[in-house]
């Protein structure tokens, strides 16, 4: 990201923020999960919010319809938004991997360092001031530390991504609130901070104090045309630049 960028309009970010979608929809770095998905689930919401959710990876649902948390932690993460004054479209929606790891396996060290650029890329344009990881896979990444959610949940603490500053505010995982009251209950109290923290004063950004990250280059094995990797068609940017 350069200086200019920084300082581009969210008209210009989310014009970038689409370039990197077309390019994450070509992706085969991680070649099971390029030859398994059904869609890439790139992220949806405003390509300007605030707040973003961060999440570990789609699960069927997810790689059915091209779409972050549709599933039944999807509408639990609805719910805690209703219950703070906050809607989908309010908020910046992705993943730790943006493909669906078959049988809904942990994400593989290896895929999460395949994606990450993308995902910095995604809050380097999206500038969010919070960011809420949830559950362990985005929390681990982010920190870049192995300390679990059950020490850090409703912990904020500042910092840097790429070259971006930012609140990062790690949270339960929703799919593992729906089975436990108890830590239903300590979701919904982090969550209960999210508009105090949101009206806290952005965090100071590091004018170059930080490599920037590569650009993110086009996947070099080129797909049949019209094709995903696992033959199915393929969404083309065009179909999901409403996502955000
Ligand atoms: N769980 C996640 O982590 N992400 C999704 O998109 C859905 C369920």
């Amino acid at each position: 990201m350069s200086a200019a960028e920084i300082n581009q309009s969210a008209e210009e970010r989310r014009e970038v923020l689409k370039e990197v979608l077309a390019q994450v929809q070509q992706c085969v770095r991680c070649q099971e999960l390029a030859a398994t998905r059904k869609n890439v689930v790139f992220g949806a919401g405003n390509a300007d919010a605030d707040l973003m959710f961060i999440g570990e990876a789609p699960g069927a649902s997810e790689d059915e319809q091209g779409l972050p948390f549709v599933g039944r932690a999807g509408k639990l993460l609805e719910t805690l938004l209703k219950e703070i004054g906050m809607e989908r479209k309010d908020v910046f929606i992705a993943n730790t991997l943006k493909c669906r790891p078959p049988e809904n396996r942990d994400p593989l060290p290896v895929e999460i360092e395949n994606c990450r650029e993308y995902l910095y890329r995604q809050v380097e344009l999206i500038q969010p001031r919070v960011i809420c990881s949830l559950g362990n896979f985005s929390t681990k990444l982010l920190r870049d530390d192995p300390t679990g959610i059950t020490r850090l949940h409703g912990k904020p603490e500042e910092l840097t991504l790429g070259r971006r500053s930012v609140r990062l505010y790690p949270i339960f995982h929703p799919a593992a609130a729906l089975y436990t009251p108890r830590m239903l209950e300590t979701l919904r109290e982090d969550f209960s901070r999210l508009p105090e923290l949101l009206a806290l004063p952005a965090p100071e950004q590091p004018m170059g104090a930080v490599e920037p990250i590569p650009e993110v280059a086009v996947a070099s094995v080129k797909l049949a045309e019209g094709n995903s990797p696992a033959g199915r068609p393929h969404e083309d940017a065009a179909d999901q630049l409403d996502l955000f």
